[in-house]
């Protein structure tokens, strides 16, 4: 059917764009004549445009320019086959786990790595082909039609292959899914587009043809229905239509049977979540959705007007934490809402709303500002912090005067990512998350199944050791006062024969949790009301091992160093972040077996504020060590460093220190900094990454290219020096004209929570290690188990930030709750229709 429709495809268009169209140009040449963002946003196209292809082969260890030899493979495959951590890749074909530094060889290794080759191809075939339009540089464009005419010539060569090496209609070329396909032409499109007739006409025909569309018939044999699948496939098939002048692919993507206006009335929920109840995939479908609308919008199709696209966008912003935050519910990982500021470029340019533009102006503009952005962008609005519910996606934000935060979530199951833990929470205080949701690893890692996916891997109550059934809760009620936020929902049928309700009564200083089960078959049951929290655990309590013995299935599996007492009368059991803030910094990497070492907070030593990170090593043989700090978040400085400066207690021990930054494409700059022939503090600053004598991988360009995602300090052995020891830093700044960026201060903000639960019968009481979002960072939980046909569990959720908690009474009171204060007491009245809070 597609191939006879090809045959009233629209004559070739003339010169102007349609993805990027004269006027867009007009705009960008202004912007980067007036405004410093836009003129460094074309520098850095342009820097990239003169490393191609430098930059790729070294990246990937190749001798020349090629095609990878056949389709990519599934990203999720690219971990450690035993732990599942993400493997490293060394060019041109190791994979290294960095748990172990074992390598793994081959499929399907290797086929994810030219699965990264073809979508860089095809973005740098974009880039490249603006490059060409903003500077006029026919090099630039010579570079892009190479990778065009490349895949022109053998994109149909490519078998169709699915991410297990079978040919399915959800199996691609270039790609193992339709998914990936879609994502990756998407540039390509652009790339053609922009070079327009600058390419001759066979030229033109045979990419069209033997790329775009075959690409367009590759995706279109999967209609994937309600999907962020298919709000890709939608986005990939528009821009081969828009860039081939198909009009009838153009239709099928904007108003066929799953096309972008059938997504915004199923997929986005009322309240603006996308119907997986994640926001990792809330913002994937997003992305997709967004770059469909700017090319329809060139191609006289208005789809900005829609409700609840511009919901998609403010529904974030009312369920953030604080910082920006989002909990990791359901398949996700913990992401902040500023990542997606260039998603926000375009929302702020076509509603205006200053709240979207204070999102898209809290990360560095750039490539995406350009092409769809406003040149300027006002200061913007941050969004009040209310606690609100969403109804239909089932969440209730608790929000209170400080940032303490509770998110209960209740509503459906949210597809095949959905988790099986209704009635979970994820908590907030003091600028970091408390209740932890383990989110999820890659698909292709072991736990994902065992552990991300389990009740028991969550903040709720297990029924005899088993996983929730998929369902939809309901909310109960809910109450929003000044002083407290309240709700009450159920779990629907999580437990066919066991009714689970929750109800929260969160405040500033604590959050109660009343959590009640009944049996609805006559039957006696094992409930565990389970806790993670980060943190030394450390309690009254007799915890002795053996005391509990767990199952092996369902997550229990995971749960490791099980202690467990029983516990008649009320319990507490704190989560002491303050002796955590002692625990790991950052990562460590060595270069060979043989060399050993650790970073980690500590307050042994300080340059400034009371504490700095402890680098210890064991040189069991020649070798070095790298001590990185996590990613750094962007601050709002968007120019490039001028130096970095740290500061770092020496032991004398002659070894040699360097000092290595990577940049945004993870390319190395490295500069040497001194032997270590001091002891004590001493502060170095190292001027211009751009300067420092060694730069590799990554881009290979020698740009640095911002964001910065991390400062390392290396530290090479040398054989006269001793074997063992330690070193401090502190203090570690990236230096700029105006405003320095502390990357590391080693203040870690100290998050404690005391769990307070009034006895129960026959309550034992278990605490241990559970899995985190990091696998090589285990996170402790707290389980209280109960036998019977009915219980409530009532816990007083306390967070803390000093050297102890505030709280000094808690009890029940006929059908209320007293909850003692320093200076305060509250009184919280329970009933079936309803909770009272008073404060005295
Ligand atoms: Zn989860």
């Amino acid at each position: 059917m597609f191939r006879q429709l090809s045959v009233i495809l629209l004559p070739l268009r003339l010169l102007a764009g349609s993805l990027l169209t004269d006027a867009d140009f007009l705009r960008i040449s202004q912007a980067v004549d007036s405004h410093a963002w836009a003129a460094k946003a074309k520098a850095d196209l342009i820097a990239s445009a003169d490393a191609w292809p430098a930059s790729h082969l070294a990246r990937y260890g190749l001798a020349a320019l090629e095609l990878p030899p056949e389709g990519g493979q599934w990203w999720h495959w690219y971990v450690c086959p035993s732990s599942g951590v993400r493997l490293r890749f060394e060019p041109p074909a190791r994979h290294v786990c960095p748990t172990d530094n074992r390598t793994v060889t081959g499929w399907p290794y290797d086929q994810v790595i030219y699965s990264e080759r073809h979508d860089q191809l095809a973005s740098m075939a974009r880039d490249l082909a603006l490059a060409f339009r903003l500077s006029g540089k026919r090099e630039y464009a010579e570079k892009s039609a190479w990778i065009l005419t490349a895949y022109a010539g053998r994109y149909s060569s490519y078998a169709l292959h699915d991410k297990d090496n079978r040919n399915t209609r959800s199996g691609a070329r270039a790609h193992a899914q339709t998914l990936d396909e879609a994502i990756w032409i998407i540039p390509l499109a652009y790339a053609y587009d922009l070079l327009g007739d600058w390419l001759d006409g066979e030229t033109r025909e045979s990419i069209r043809t033997g790329l775009l569309l075959a690409a367009a018939d590759t995706i279109r044999r999967y209609d994937a229905g309600v999907s962020n699948w298919q709000a890709w496939h939608n986005a990939g098939m528009a821009a081969v239509a828009f860039a081939a002048g198909d009009q009838e692919l153009a239709r099928h993507s904007i108003d066929g049977p799953s096309g972008f206006r059938f997504h915004l009335a199923r997929s986005v929920t009322p309240d603006g979540f996308w119907y997986e109840g994640s926001f990792t995939y809330h913002f994937y479908a997003l992305d997709a959705l967004v770059q469909l609308a700017e090319m329809a919008g060139r191609n006289g199709h208005d789809l900005w007007s829609e409700e609840a696209f511009r919901k998609a966008f403010s529904a974030p912003l009312l369920f953030a934490f604080a910082n920006g935050v989002l909990a990791p519910f359901n398949d996700a990982t913990t992401v902040n809402l500023r990542n997606y500021s260039r998603l926000y470029e375009s929302a702020y340019a076509h509603w205006g709303d200053p709240l979207f533009a204070a999102v898209a102006g809290s990360r560095a503009r750039g490539r995406d500002a350009l092409l769809f952005g406003l040149p300027d962008l006002p200061a913007g609005e941050a969004p009040a912090l209310e606690s609100s519910v969403f109804p239909e996606s089932g969440y209730a934000v608790l929000r209170a005067s400080n940032d303490h935060a509770v998110i209960l979530k209740y509503g459906p199951h949210g597809g095949g990512h959905g988790h099986y833990d209704k009635l979970n929470f994820v908590s907030y205080f003091n600028g970091g998350i408390l209740a932890v949701d383990p989110g999820t690893q890659s698909y292709g890692a072991p736990t994902h199944n065992t552990w991300d996916k389990t009740t028991v891997a969550h903040n709720t109550v297990v029924v005899d050791e088993r996983n929730q059934a998929e369902a939809e809760g309901r909310l109960l009620f809910s109450s929003f006062s000044d002083g407290a936020a309240i709700v009450r929902a159920e779990a629907g049928g999580a437990y066919p024969n066991v009714r689970l309700a929750r109800t929260m009564v969160h405040t500033a200083d604590y959050t109660l949790d009343l959590f009640d089960v009944q049996a609805a078959d006559s039957q006696d049951h094992t409930f565990d009301w389970v806790y993670h929290n980060a943190g030394v655990v450390t309690t009254g309590l007799p915890l002795a091992s053996g005391t509990v013995v767990f199952g092996r299935q369902n997550g229990y599996q995971h749960l490791s160093a099980v202690r467990g007492a029983a516990a008649e009368r009320d319990w507490t059991l704190t989560f002491d972040g303050a002796q955590s803030a002692g625990g790991a910094y950052g990562s460590v990497y060595a270069s060979t077996p043989s060399v050993r070492g650790a970073f980690e907070y500590s307050r042994r030593q300080a340059f400034v504020g009371s504490g700095s990170g402890r680098m210890s090593y064991q040189f069991g043989g020649p070798g070095y060590l790298l001590y990185s700090t996590p990613q750094i978040a962007p601050g709002p400085v968007p120019e490039h460093p001028r130096a970095v400066k740290v500061a770092i207690y020496g032991d004398g021990s002659r070894h040699r220190v360097l000092l290595r930054v990577n940049d945004a494409s993870d390319e190395r700059f490295v500069t040497p900094l001194a032997v270590v022939d001091w002891t004590g503090w001493r502060e170095f600053e190292a001027g211009d990454p751009a300067r420092w004598p060694q730069h590799y991988l990554g881009n290979a360009d020698g740009h640095v290219d911002l964001p910065l995602r991390t400062v390392s300090i290396e530290l090479q052995q040398d054989p006269q020096g001793p074997r063992q020891g330690e070193l401090f830093v502190d203090h570690v700044q990236l230096v700029h004209d105006g405003s320095d960026l502390v990357v590391a201060d080693f203040e870690s903000a100290v998050r404690s929570l005391r769990v307070w639960m009034l006895g129960g019968e026959a309550t034992v009481v278990a605490a241990g290690n559970g899995l985190g979002e990091n696998l090589t960072i285990p996170v402790p939980f707290a389980l209280a188990r109960r036998r019977g046909r009915q219980t409530r569990f009532e816990a007083l959720l306390e967070p803390f930030s000093g050297a102890a908690p505030a709280i000094t009474g808690f009890r029940r009171d006929g059908a209320a709750y007293i909850v003692d204060g320093p200076d305060w007491q509250d009184s919280i009245e329970v009933a079936a229709g309803g909770v009272s809070y008073v404060r005295r």
